[in-house]
């Protein structure tokens, strides 16, 4: 593996498990030092332990502006600066239906999934722009772009994050600011768990076999942090896609 990241410093939010634990790895195996960044202490102190003095333990709910601030600003004065925003962690908890949800806990989505999104925003483009530019990439999904049972809040969640990508590309590109979206598909982790869990929509009838592996996101999360996607900023880039896959050399 090229160590296409060297030098570079990646803050990884919700890197506890899943997608952010799989891209923290393949971001640390191309070079790049990672902040991580969750809830779950022990997991990225583990993950931490794990990826050697490339790596930087932080934890962080997103859903509060001043821990994400503190936990880049972290990770920035211990590395020399901070290059990549991976705006990943996400919930989707409590699946339930518009008329019955528990209004706090609909509402703790969109802290989450969207002014978390905006957070790790807020904080990271005063560092980046003070370097001359960087990369924030957040995950999207399906969900920011059609309407799914039992999903109002992440439904709503995703596609105000989606279109937080499309502000910050307007407002930042000319600055240096890398902005694009990471749709991908349905992903092996504890999320899909839950969903299955809740039997509510067609998506939590999937068999398991129908999901891809955590590391062909970030796979792409890696290139999309590179020149070789930038002909994609501004976008949101879908692991659907077959060609990105082909592009990516991910096959099924
Ligand atoms: P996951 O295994 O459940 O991981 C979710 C991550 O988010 C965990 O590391 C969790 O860490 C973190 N998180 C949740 N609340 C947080 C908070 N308040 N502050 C900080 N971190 C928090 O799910 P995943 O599939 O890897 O999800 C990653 C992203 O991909 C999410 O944005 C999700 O919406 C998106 N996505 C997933 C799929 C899929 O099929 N899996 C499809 C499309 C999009 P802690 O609990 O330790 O805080």
């Amino acid at each position: 593996m090229t160590e296409d990241l060297k030098g570079k410093t990646a803050a990884i939010t919700g890197a506890s498990r899943g997608i952010g634990a799989a891209a923290a790895r393949e971001f640390a195996a191309r070079g790049a030092n990672v902040i991580l960044m969750a809830r779950d202490r022990d997991s990225i102190a583990g993950l931490s332990g794990e990826l050697g003095k490339q790596a930087l333990a932080v934890p962080c709910d997103v859903s509060r502006f001043w821990e994400v601030e503190s936990a880049l600003a972290a990770g920035a004065d211990e590395f020399g600066s901070l290059d990549i925003l991976i705006n990943n962690a996400g919930m989707i908890e409590p699946v339930a239906h518009l008329g019955t949800v528990d209004p706090d806990a609909w509402a703790q989505v969109i802290d989450v999934n969207l002014k978390g999104v905006f957070h790790g925003i807020r904080a990271a483009l005063p560092l980046m722009l003070a370097e001359g530019g960087g990369t924030i990439i957040t995950i999207s999904s399906g969900a920011a772009h059609n309407p799914l049972e039992g999903w109002s809040h992440y439904c709503s969640s995703k596609a105000g994050a989606a279109i937080l990508t499309d502000c910050l590309h307007l407002e930042y590109a000319a600055k240096g600011i890398r902005a694009m979206g990471l749709s991908p598909g349905t992903v092996a982790t504890q999320m899909q768990k839950e969903i299955k869990a809740s039997g509510v929509n067609p998506v939590s009838r999937l068999e398991w076999s129908d999901h891809i592996p955590p590391d062909w996101p970030a796979k792409a999360l890696a290139w999309m942090c590179t020149g070789e996607s930038d002909e994609f900023l501004g976008t949101e880039i879908s692991l659907r896609d077959e060609a990105i896959r082909a592009r990516l050399g991910l096959v099924a």
